[in-house]
């Protein structure tokens, strides 16, 4: 039994997951921004000592998926969502605690991870993961090991530049693939170009499903916005399949056909219709992901350990 713990902007989610993937059971927490960080460990420790407790089960490892930058000792890098966490270890906190080996990866990483263990295309050797919701964020397996660079750090697939003129970004760019191509950018020009402002990405869905001219306007420049970013993925890594995940990403179907479209104008050179393209079918991406990051790490290979 592995636990894993999902570190997000709104909320820590903590469980029990099975080797094979099943998650046993879950608590959630409030992620509190002014909460000093040893309280918040605490609180996970509580959390997860609870699950144990309840289902009687001794844990093999913890896992760890967490928003935002992690230094490759596995400390987290100072972020807006979680301050007080900022240069903490931890998965080396909890390994002390637990008297377990622990593993900590970006959540995006984390998830890749999971579909790379159980999802849907599982096993592949060259997958990419890519979630699209507020932001767009993913994960590289490549040679069925996580792809890291430089310094080993996580690489940001979701703010390579679409287009210079386009909107400013906090990566620092104009015009990169978040910036254009996110839940949030398709909301943000749908409510410039005769939306209404309550509308969010969800209502915009809904609507262009109902013929709402300026919901189609905005989902059909989504769709061409996202099939020019998974293009440039396509063409650099010609992997042998892409899953797609996040909130927009149930939606796929309302993108799919434009987003094909920009895929097969712009990828002359490498074969992408060999490509499998598809949705994610994972329920809990988050757990999941963390315990694949113990797994990664402590039951596939030693390769690229944080540990704890
Ligand atoms: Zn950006």
């Amino acid at each position: 039994m592995l636990g894993a713990v999902d570190i997000g902007g709104t909320k820590i989610a903590v469980g029990l997951v099975t080797v094979s993937g099943e998650l046993v059971d879950s608590a959630t927490l409030p992620t509190r921004p002014a909460q000093p960080y040893p309280a918040a460990l605490q609180d996970v420790i509580s959390a997860l000592e609870n699950l144990v407790r309840t289902h009687q089960v001794s844990l093999t490892g913890i896992g760890i998926g967490a928003t935002g930058r992690i230094h490759p000792d596995g400390a987290l890098q100072p972020n807006a969502f979680l301050p007080a966490w900022g240069g903490r270890n931890p998965a080396r906190d909890l390994s002390q605690h637990f008297g377990v080996t622990s593993a900590i990866e970006n959540d995006a990483d984390a998830a890749a991870l999971a579909e790379y263990q159980w999802g849907v295309c599982a096993g592949s050797e060259r997958l990419i993961y890519v979630t699209v919701s507020t932001g767009i964020g993913g994960g590289i397996i490549l040679n069925r090991q996580l792809y890291r660079g430089v310094g080993g750090c996580h690489p940001e697939i979701g703010h390579h530049v679409i287009d210079p003129s386009g909107p400013a970004c906090f990566c620092g760019a104009t015009g990169c693939w978040e910036s254009l191509a996110s839940g949030t950018a398709m909301t943000a020009w749908a409510r410039k170009n005769d939306g209404k402002s309550d509308w969010d990405a969800r209502i915009i869905c809904d609507l262009a499903e109902q013929g709402n001219s300026t919901a189609r306007l905005a989902v059909a420049r989504e769709a061409g916005y996202l099939g020019i970013g998974l293009a440039n993925l396509i063409t650099i890594f010609a992997p042998d399949s892409i899953v797609l995940g996040g909130g927009l990403m149930q939606r796929w179907e309302l993108f799919q056909e434009n987003a094909m479209i920009a895929i097969q104008n712009h990828c002359g050179l490498v074969p992408w219709d060999k490509i499998r393209l598809t949705t994610s079918n994972l329920q809990h991406p988050g757990l999941l992901g963390a315990a694949a990051t113990w797994l990664h790490h402590f039951g596939v290979n030693d390769d690229l350990r944080h540990t704890g």
